[in-house]
């Protein structure tokens, strides 16, 4: 069995990192998954910003000659339903090992977007998880692995886990049907660690549990090379004391579970 790697990982191929898979992958052994940024409609940039595939898996195929065959291809969809069409198109005739499924905008703005935090919480919370829901329902289209970031959309609040109590009724609905599509859960360390989410990750995941749910990923969502498997000695022993003692993993679209 093969020690855990990260699972949500930038380089620059995504339109907001400037990493190299080489930073990755002399800092660390075993398996370098990336999961490029696809965001179709960006607010952000005005545009869709895609990896170009091509030379992706150029440059993959040729550091695999030099590093051992350790680097599989990923890719985080950001799904914006107006221009499914247009993910669906890329995604045809493209392979990959690990893909995430995101919600990162509403057309008009980036939910990281500054002024998004002096924005009503509920207004934001309630229409995210409205297009959440509505992105997993189009998973089987999709054949994505791993739902990223649940909190994506209310990563700029001050939450607390009652806050999120009262959305208790959707967060259900929400990760039954994650469950049913055979979507894993990510605990995304951007969001425990640097937006301060850790507690709203434990009621997550207390409800995931309930509902059955044993898929779980652990991702650092990293831009760079100080944020590459962020915390994850202390996540992974948080993640013990939650209950959760296996960690899943994907090659060729495959499952591998790693003992935590
Ligand atoms: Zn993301
Ligand atoms: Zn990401």
């Amino acid at each position: 069995m093969t020690h855990y790697y990260d699972q949500h990982l930038h380089t620059h191929f995504s339109y907001d990192s400037e990493a190299n898979f080489i930073d990755y992958l002399e800092n660390s052994s075993g398996y370098v998954v990336t999961t490029e940024h696809f965001d179709v409609a960006n607010p952000v940039t005005g545009q869709t910003d895609a990896p170009n595939y091509q030379e992706y898996a150029t440059e993959i195929e040729r550091l695999n000659r030099q590093f051992d065959n350790r680097i599989l291809k990923g890719i985080e969809i950001g799904y914006y339903q107006p221009q499914e069409r247009e993910i669906l198109d890329y995604l045809a005739d493209k392979t990959y090992d690990l893909k995430l499924l995101s919600v990162h905008h509403n057309g008009e703005f980036d939910y990281l977007d500054e002024f998004v935090a002096d924005m009503n919480f509920d207004l934001i919370f309630s229409q995210y998880l409205e297009k959440l829901s509505y992105a997993i329902d189009r998973n089987d289209e999709l054949q994505a692995h791993v739902l990223a970031h649940f909190d994506y959309g209310i990563r700029l609040f001050d939450v607390t886990r009652k806050d999120l109590e009262k959305y208790e009724a959707q967060l259900l609905a929400i990760f039954e049907k994650m469950i049913a599509a055979n979507l894993a859960f990510e605990i995304n360390a951007k969001s425990t660690h640097l937006y301060h989410h850790l507690p709203l990750y434990a009621y997550a995941i207390e409800l995931v549990q309930r509902l059955g749910g044993t898929l779980f990923t652990l991702g650092s969502d990293g831009h760079k090379l100080a944020h590459y498997q962020l915390a994850f000695d202390e996540l992974k022993d948080w993640l013990k004391a939650q209950g959760i003692t296996q960690l899943v993993t994907f090659k060729g679209g495959e499952r591998f579970f790693c003992d935590l």
